[in-house]
């Protein structure tokens, strides 16, 4: 019961050019760290989807589901199992006066140019935030004034046993950064958006203020996955960090960023151990100091 089973079933049922074997997850992270994964199907469909888990599950084979790879840390030596990565296969949308429809892997970065250019407000804080529509969702994405559970309707959802259904979004349990989605393993299909309208002048100006907020403070030129820890209660992560003398900690290539102490980035060839070694550095330097547990919002997925 192994790789090539799964391999030879999913062939059967799946676009074969959308199958692909032992694939370098550096390509697929912007962190650009991690070993291959041992599959990877980039679905088209919601069927794709069912396909998949149900193969997946029938082999006792691990699945994981990804976006953008945004918030996304994988191991150095991959992972084994199957990589389900609902992207630009799954990038439609629709726009109905205040109503936005769209599948789970549109980048926010064009749906936030899509709202804005149909004069709608509401959106333009996602519009530097470099994840696909399902991953926001599942991590309650957000910046600025806003989040997703700001103009989430419904989101339509599939649990590990196929069943797809429709919920609300009081049932998606949005927090910060948090979901029912991550707590229930549940895979977002493609959601309902409502916003209002606006002035387009004032929207497109928003954006590019925000823009420009973000290349000043964040260090967009180098690879990362973002903040690296969750915000503590009553603190910024950013803020303790500096404050506990590691602006610029380094191990081996991974760094705590110089321009934003939130970030950690891949100065060059840095491994997902390096990011975990440094992480945990972190954390027990700020504990130490000022009695804080910094939590890591990134996911960390693989082989340890
Ligand atoms: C430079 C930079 C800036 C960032 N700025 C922000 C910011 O301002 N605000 C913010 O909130 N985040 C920010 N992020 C983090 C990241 O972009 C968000 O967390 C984003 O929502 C992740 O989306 P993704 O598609 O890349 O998901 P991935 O990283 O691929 O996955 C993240 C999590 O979502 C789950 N997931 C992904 N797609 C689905 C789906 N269709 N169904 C179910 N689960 C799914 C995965 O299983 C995983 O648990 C930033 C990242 C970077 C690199």
């Amino acid at each position: 019961m192994g790789i090539e089973l799964v391999y030879q079933q999913l062939k059967e049922r799946i676009t074969p050019e959308y199958i692909k074997l032992k694939e370098p997850m550096r390509e697929h992270t912007s962190f650009r760290i991690g070993g291959p994964a041992d599959i990877m199907v980039l679905p088209d469909s919601a069927r794709q989807i069912i396909d998949t888990v149900e193969i997946c599950r029938k082999n006792s084979y691990p699945y994981y589901i990804m976006g953008n790879g945004t918030n996304l840390l994988v191991r150095d030596r991959g992972y084994r199992g199957v990589i389900i990565k609902i992207a630009a296969n799954m990038k439609g949308f629709k726009v109905e006066g205040e109503r936005v429809y769209g599948q789970s892997g549109i980048l926010l970065s064009t749906l936030s140019k899509i709202i804005a250019s149909e004069g709608l407000e509401g959106f333009e804080y996602a519009s530097g935030i470099p994840g696909t529509l399902g991953g926001a969702v599942a991590m309650n994405a957000g910046a600025y004034e806003g989040e997703i559970k700001d103009s989430i309707e419904w989101a339509r959802v599939m649990n590990p046993d196929g069943d797809i259904m429709t919920y609300t979004n009081k049932q998606l349990e949005l927090g910060y950064r948090t979901s029912i989605i991550q707590k229930e393993d549940l895979i977002v299909l493609d959601c309902g958006l409502k916003f209002r309208r606006g002035d387009r002048e004032a929207i497109e100006a928003k954006i590019e203020e925000y823009t420009r907020l973000r290349k000043a403070k964040q260090p967009l030129n180098m690879p990362s996955a973002g903040s690296i820890f969750k915000r503590p209660v009553g603190y910024y992560a950013g803020k303790l960090i500096e404050d506990a003398g590691l602006k610029g900690a380094r191990i081996g290539d991974a760094q705590v960023s110089e321009v934003h102490c939130g970030f950690i980035v891949n100065t060059g060839n840095a491994t997902a151990d390096e990011i975990i070694a440094l992480i945990n550095y972190v954390k027990k330097q700020v504990k130490e100091k000022f009695n804080v547990e910094l939590q890591p919002e990134v996911k960390v997925i693989g082989e340890p």
